[in-house]
């Protein structure tokens, strides 16, 4: 029940804390030492998720930024060129990780919406010359965060597919919050899996786990990056009490997120009605994100005065994303909080 110490925190699906449920999953786990391969929670979560995507192998990472930063360094050499959309989290939100990682360019697409259409990845593509740098791998991010939870439809996909076979590009997915896309087309992991070399996921989203990422891909490639990941000290010891609160999240969460979807869409309108908003971008799956008219801070402070936590998120625009911590009740603080802003 929401009273008045309750926060709604909107700022980020990562915000989520584990179930009492997950905590038990947690707890009950058998681990062991996965540096020697020898944490069977770790061991069944990887072989789950490299089964439900359709690839060969998987393996548990502390991060999202560190599996997509190890994905670019297995399908890479120093020189190499690596094409993405110019708001994609791989570029923007990982420290200028693959030019430190990996020694790579990258090709910025301005995308819709953060997502990237075959003829523009085609219009990127550098013909072989000793001055170039060489294009190698095309990264698509679904759902997009910088684009407010866009979303790709297969035959999109498939088009960048056929373009990257044609000029011998590997792609890859960052997939941080795959499973909210896949819950809006209503197509299996496996589906979208056969496109990509490999694919990063998040259980630290939507999902609700507290910690923890996986990279997926074809043994070989994921061989490679356990070295990659020892180096950057990602090799961990007993994760199996993360990997627990992975599989739960994989088993019970997945359903709920068209929940989330539709939280958000009613965010949406609530900010639409509100005074000091001027827009709202189109509601896709669990990210809200409206432009301000007047200062942003202010209108974050008037929310945070009211317990409702939203993030600015560059220029006028805000962002708040649904997640399993917003109740109902949580829903009709936003809609008064909203209410009461003043311009
Ligand atoms: C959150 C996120 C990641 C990974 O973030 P970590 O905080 O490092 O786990 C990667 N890509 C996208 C699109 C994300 O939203």
């Amino acid at each position: 029940m929401a009273n008045k110490n309750t926060i709604v925190d909107l700022r980020s699906d990562t915000l989520t804390k584990p179930t009492p449920a997950m905590l038990e999953a947690m707890m009950a786990a058998d681990v062991g030492d996965d540096v020697f391969g020898e944490d069977s929670t770790v061991n069944s979560l990887e072989s789950k998720v490299a089964t439900m995507f359709g690839k060969e192998a998987a393996m548990f990472c502390p991060s999202g930024t560190m599996s997509n930063q190890i994905a670019i360094r297995v399908l890479t050499q120093p020189q190499d060129e690596v094409i993405c959309d110019r708001s994609s989290h791989i570029y923007l939100y990982e420290g200028g990780g693959m030019a430190y990682n990996s020694m790579v360019s990258v090709a910025l697409i301005d995308g819709e919406r953060g997502r990237l259409q075959a003829h523009q990845v085609e219009a990127s593509v550098r013909p072989y010359d000793v001055l170039f740098p060489q294009s190698k791998v095309v990264v698509l991010e679904n759902t997009s965060n910088k684009g407010g939870g866009s979303y790709y439809e297969l035959d999109q996909i498939a088009a960048i597919h056929r373009v990257c076979q044609r000029y011998g590009l590997s792609m890859h997915l960052d997939g941080a919050r795959v499973f909210n896309a896949l819950t809006e087309t209503g197509h299996a992991p496996v589906d979208i899996g056969h496109f990509f070399d490999t694919i990063s996921i998040c259980l630290s989203k939507g999902l609700g786990a507290p910690v923890g990422s996986l990279l997926l891909g074809s043994e070989e490639n994921i061989k490679k990056a356990r070295r990659v990941r020892k180096v950057l000290g990602g090799g961990m010891r007993q994760s199996g009490y993360m990997a627990a609160a992975g599989l739960y999240a994989l088993d019970h969460h997945i359903g709920r997120l068209k929940d989330d979807h539709d939280k958000a869409r009613r965010i949406g309108q609530m900010l639409g009605a509100c005074t000091m908003v001027e827009r709202v971008e189109p509601v896709d799956t669990n990210i809200v994100i409206g432009t301000v008219r007047g200062d942003v801070q202010d209108f974050l402070g008037q929310l945070r005065s009211q317990g409702i936590l939203a993030l600015a998120f560059g220029g006028h625009s805000v962002r708040m994303v649904t997640h399993l911590g917003v109740s109902e009740e949580m829903m009709n603080m936003i809609e008064d909080g909203l209410r009461a802003v003043r311009a």
